[in-house]
């Protein structure tokens, strides 16, 4: 491409509405323009990035044995009452009605359609398995659409819908994808982590997410530094850690904590420190009931894992204070001694580790040191979240927390689809069955986002080999309009396309300045400069995205690096 036949289209000034830095620079870049809330045009350079990634995910795809199809974006209504999601998918569907009165909506996702279309063509088990896919934009309508294409309304998804006569060959196949997602992330040059999306449920995951590491994250995910250990932090599971006692004296004792409430305050005040404490939480039901949580005073309830113990369906919510005294407890003294009549008493595993802590003593102005969990009944459970530095809950290293970007989601459906719209086969026995079905998606457009979150410097973006727009930048500079220098230019942007090398030539006329700021900001890998002073001395000027010094190289050495 002669970039002076190209739109591109780099705007200087920093973006006001853009939060992160993706959203920044894919503006900048001149690779997006916004239409409407969630709504973006491509530019040429922007869909050539889109088109990269889409063709890796493409051939990737083909070769675990998927094949490609296209259905329609807009979907009668009629298919969406079969699967009961017309209503039930809420407000991100887009419904639309024709001329004849007919209702639609616009495809969210494919399940519908693409299970007619398994029961009108599937007969029997001997067609099985199958697994088609396509790359199709969706729309969503997102509450809150933000941060550009990565969480747009209108965006580009690749979704694949495998098809089998039983939940073995599910398996086999949800594992077969699986694999062809590490290759995708891993050819695209990006950090990830494939994290279990199912809280641990015995015979193996049903469902995993894959997220591109980025601290623009939306979720929070733990994972071990030296396994594939990874988990939603909400679901991570806490081991319990070992604290030997640094308390001073042997007894129990109540001790006077006049004013002093908080951990922290607590622990400053005795002297300890406030892993050696343990923190009582008062909760309530939505029946009533309450409840006592206790962790180490360093660690945190998960509200999550505390909602799963104690079975609550609801937001669980923490007891009044008036409540708290009407069980004989005071607010900001409360401990589990004595408490044991009044409520259940649930116990951290780390917290149950320790042998001498300090805790409230349920009256005013009184804590606990010393004490020991003897004479008190209490269950011991995993109620808190994970910490960076704890083991790993395989055995294998200690947990780093990050921020993800789900790119992907890979999940395996049963027979909820195939049983809800009949799509049935008969098999080895005759017997019709309905088809297990496995579903997996790839957040396409959004993984351009990833893939800056990931890289990029203050210069802009430095995409990732198999990413960029074009491989090699070829620039010219030529004030004086050298017919001899804008030959060798051309010369050499020919010679790397005839060796299948993807590049662009800058002939657009700009200073050097300018033209290698556009360069570096939309994150070309490798810039080749032709210049008047070059060809005096026979050498490129080549200068790489990744850092270091420009170089003056000949051309067969330039060719080597090129191509190496
Ligand atoms: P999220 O939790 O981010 O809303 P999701 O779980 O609803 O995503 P899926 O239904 O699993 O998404 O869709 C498959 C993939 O499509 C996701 O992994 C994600 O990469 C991408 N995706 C989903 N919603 C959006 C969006 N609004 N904009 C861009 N990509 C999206
Ligand atoms: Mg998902």
């Amino acid at each position: 491409m002669r970039l002076s036949r190209f739109h591109l289209a780099t705007v200087k000034e920093v973006p006001a509405d853009a939060e992160i830095a993706s959203h920044r620079l894919m503006l900048r870049a001149g690779m997006l323009r916004k239409l409407g809330a969630g709504l973006y045009s491509w530019t040429p350079l922007g869909l050539r990035v889109l088109r990269k990634v889409e063709n890796a995910v493409r051939e990737e795809m083909d070769a675990a044995g998927a094949i490609e199809m296209l259905m329609p974006s807009i979907q009668p209504r009629e298919l969406w009452e079969e699967t009961g999601r017309w209503e039930k998918f809420g407000g991100q569907l887009l419904k639309l009605v024709d001329r004849k009165g007919a209702e639609y909506c616009y495809g969210p996702t494919h399940e519908e359609v693409v299970t007619d279309f398994a029961r009108n063509e599937l007969r029997s088990y001997k067609q099985l398995p199958l697994n088609v896919y396509q790359i199709q934009t969706k729309f969503r309508d997102e509450i809150r659409p933000r941060f550009g294409i990565m969480r747009a309304r209108e965006f580009l998804m690749k979704d694949a819908y495998s098809f089998h006569v039983d939940a073995a060959d599910l398996d086999r196949e949800y594992g077969n994808m699986y694999r062809a997602y590490e290759r995708i992330f891993t050819r695209l040059g990006l950090r990830f982590r494939a994290v279990s999306a199912d809280s641990g449920a015995i015979g193996g995951s049903k469902s995993h997410e894959f997220h591109v590491l980025a601290d623009s994250g939306e979720d929070t995910i733990a994972f071990s530094n030296a396994s594939d250990y990874a988990a939603n932090v909400e679901l991570a599971e806490a081991v319990a850690l070992d604290a030997p006692s640094t308390l001073p004296g042997t007894e129990s004792e109540l001790v006077d904590t006049p004013t002093q409430k908080t951990i922290v305050q607590v622990a400053d005040f005795l002297g300890v420190e406030p892993s050696q404490c343990v923190k009582t939480l008062v909760v309530k039901s939505g029946a009533g009931h309450l409840f006592a949580l206790c962790v180490r005073g360093d660690h945190e309830v998960n509200v999550v894992k505390a909602a799963k113990i104690l079975g609550f369906a609801g937001d669980m919510v923490f007891a009044s204070d008036d409540e708290i005294r009407a069980e004989g407890s005071e607010p900001g003294f409360v401990g589990p001694f004595h408490l044991e009549n009044s409520m259940p008493i649930k116990v951290d595993r780390s917290a149950s580790k320790l042998q001498r802590f300090v805790c409230g003593g349920n009256m005013p102005g009184k804590h606990w040191s010393g004490a020991t969990w003897e004479g008190v009944p209490h269950e011991v459970v995993d109620l808190r979240s994970v910490v960076e530095g704890d083991a790993s809950p395989d055995g294998r290293g200690t947990l780093e927390i990050a921020r993800g970007i789900e790119v992907g989601h890979v999940f395996q459906l049963g027979d909820k689809y195939a049983e809800a719209m009949g799509a049935t086969v008969l098999d080895e026995q005759g017997k019709a069955r309905a088809m297990q079905m496995g579903c997996y998606g790839i957040g396409v457009s959004r993984i351009v986002a990833a893939a800056i979150e990931q890289n990029h410097d203050e210069s802009g973006i430095r995409w990732p080999e198999g990413m960029a727009p074009w491989q090699v930048a070829v620039c010219l500079i030529n004030p004086k309009n050298d017919a001899e220098v804008a030959a060798a230019a051309t010369a050499l942007y020919e010679e790397l396309l005839g060796r299948g090398i993807d590049a662009c030539l800058d002939d657009r006329g700009l200073r050097a300045g300018q033209m290698f700021a556009d360069i570096e900001l939309i994150g070309i890998p490798h810039r080749v400069v032709v210049s008047e002073r070059g060809l005096g001395t026979g050498t490129f000027e080549y200068k790489s995205r990744a850092g270091g010094e420009a170089e003056a190289l000949d051309r067969e050495a330039l060719l080597v690096r090129l191509t190496a």
